[in-house]
């Protein structure tokens, strides 16, 4: 399912439909790449945050929480890197006035070619049969071995040129190769500039330089700050981990991508303070732990990947990315990134105040490496919503919208629905409804046919429907509808509490 741009149309508008997601500033014609999420996004968001919370908080006895602020000392920026370096290079087509991103565009060319090395190889192997050796193919065959030299020569100079900030040399290489602006058709480019994404504003009431301040574009910074106030006061030991969820906010350059880049997003990040010279132990600790996380969810492990870093950034000294397939292709969802001592030895060096931590074992003092987690919840909630996103043909002939979300994340856990909107059967369903809703996030709708509700509550993503019918005034029994197979079965009421409790947590 790669670069599907219909499916994806129909998840945004999903998702506005019944709740979700809706564009920020709507009654304005909207404010670009802002999102507000609704009721039932907002549960979602939150069960995101919860599992990511508690797997990391509370499953990990050697990491604590924080919760720093969004405005900090905008010297904590500069010696960041982010007022010198936190910069995309972009380029503007003249014949249609869109503006790109230079590495972006650039990364989509050699896809493209990769994309007909990959149809060739394919091709091959369907020739050969179970004869087929790819590797000796990709080393022999002309075409192939041409197109990966193409790859490769881009690659290395382009890198290069970024890395010196030769930007005329970027926009040579753009006309070079051909590059065309996928509007316009056009290759009528401008130069190529390196713009900055962080957004300031003003603190205090005097309008003067020193008090411009800076939104954060990353909540890894106020961790770094505080390092030894929380090493302090929770009396951690190295190897120790310090986790935050928070705002975080990028003016993107080209954010047309629904929740994968918004402008103000939330981050949910770790950073783990370790000893050094142990760092890449624990970076390879990381990436297993993480993809153990993410597949934990029950989305497949065939729709992740790890997209290791050729071109380190400067504070790293080993980079990965989990990749997800989002219906436009595989992304990046989550970052992990050996950053050795450069934050902790900056803010020293600029403030002034040691951030060193002393080894009671080895009576030395030292500052700690770290390796760091990273993963936005907003993209976690577009990789959530596009898996779970289903249309389904029923035997009937009939069609349902349904968001097979793991039960657990579900917005909506149990739907409690009276058959009838009379003879004393909402009374009885309140009834219920008062004994689980302390429990789970309950639902109570008595409009509409049956049929009807069961629809909506499918295009919400509900485990659950329990149906409240006239048997149930005799006898104590409900139905149970099931989301998935759209089997019921009649239970006692007293029953219901176990199975959504099982699942939820289907392991308990
Ligand atoms: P990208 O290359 O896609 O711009 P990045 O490498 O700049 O992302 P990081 O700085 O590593 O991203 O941030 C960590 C995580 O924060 C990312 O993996 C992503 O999930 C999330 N994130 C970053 N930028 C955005 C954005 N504009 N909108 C939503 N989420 C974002």
């Amino acid at each position: 399912m790669a670069n599907n741009e219909e499916l994806f149309k129909k998840i945004i508008s999903h998702a506005k439909e019944y709740g979700f997601v809706f564009p920020s500033s709507e009654i304005y014609d909207g404010l670009s790449a802002v999102y507000d999420y609704g009721p039932f996004g907002v549960e979602l968001k939150n069960n995101i945050k919860e599992y990511w919370w508690e797997s990391m908080v509370r499953y990990h006895e050697n990491i604590v929480g924080l919760d720093s602020a969004i405005f900090m000392h905008p010297d904590i920026w500069k010696a960041s890197g982010h007022v010198d370096a936190f910069s995309d290079p972009m380029i503007d087509n003249k014949d249609s006035k869109k503006r790109y991103r230079a590495d972006v565009l650039v990364e989509e060319h050699l896809q493209k070619i990769e994309d007909k090395i990959q149809k060739e190889v394919e091709k091959a192997r369907q020739r050969f049969g179970e004869s087929f050796d790819e590797q000796m193919y990709r080393t022999t065959n002309q075409r192939v071995v041409e197109n990966q030299a193409k790859i490769d020569s881009i690659k290395t100079r382009f890198y290069a040129s970024l890395g010196k900030n030769d930007l005329a040399d970027v926009k040579a290489l753009i006309e070079e190769t051909g590059i065309v602006c996928p509007v316009s058709g056009t290759k009528n480019w401008t130069e190529v500039r390196q713009f900055n994404l962080m957004f300031s504003t003003q603190m205090g009431s005097v309008n003067e330089d020193a008090n411009m301040i800076y939104l954060r574009p990353e909540t890894a910074q106020g961790i770094f700050v505080n390092f030894l106030n929380v090493q302090k006061s929770a009396r951690m030991k190295i190897p120790f981990g310090i986790a935050q969820i928070g705002k975080a906010f990028r003016n993107e350059i080209v954010a047309r991508q629904f929740l994968f880049r918004m402008r103000e997003f939330e981050q949910m990040e770790m950073q783990f303070f370790v000893k050094p010279g142990e760092e890449l132990q624990w970076f390879e600790f990381w990436k297993k732990e993480r993809m153990k996380w993410h597949t934990s969810l029950g989305i497949p492990a065939s729709k992740y990947r790890f997209h290791d870093h050729e071109k380190l950034a400067h504070y790293a000294n080993a980079a990965t990315d989990i990749e997800f397939e989002f219906p436009i292709g595989f992304k990046e969802l989550e970052g992990i990134h050996s950053r050795t001592d450069f934050d902790l030895g900056a803010h020293q060096k600029l403030s002034g105040k040691k951030l060193q931590y002393f080894d009671q074992e080895t009576s030395e003092n030292y500052t700690p490496y770290v390796v760091e987690t990273s993963i936005g919840l907003d993209r976690t909630f577009l990789a959530v919503l596009s898996h779970s996103y289903r249309e389904e043909k029923l035997e009937d002939g009939s069609e349902r919208v349904v968001l097979n979300f793991p039960a657990r994340l579900a917005p909506v856990k149990v739907a409690i629905l009276p058959l009838m909107k009379k003879d004393n059967l909402p009374e009885k369903a309140r009834e219920l409804m008062d004994s689980l809703k302390f429990s789970f996030q309950c639902y109570y709708e008595e409009k509409d046919t049956i049929g009807r509700r069961y629809r909506r509550m499918d295009a919400i993503g509900t485990p659950f429907c329990i149906t409240i019918d006239h048997q149930t005034l005799q006898d104590n029994t409900v139905t149970i509808r099931d989301r998935d197979t759209m089997l019921q079965e009649r239970i006692p009421i007293e029953g219901i509490s176990e199975i959504v409790q099982k699942k939820i947590f289907p392991a308990a």
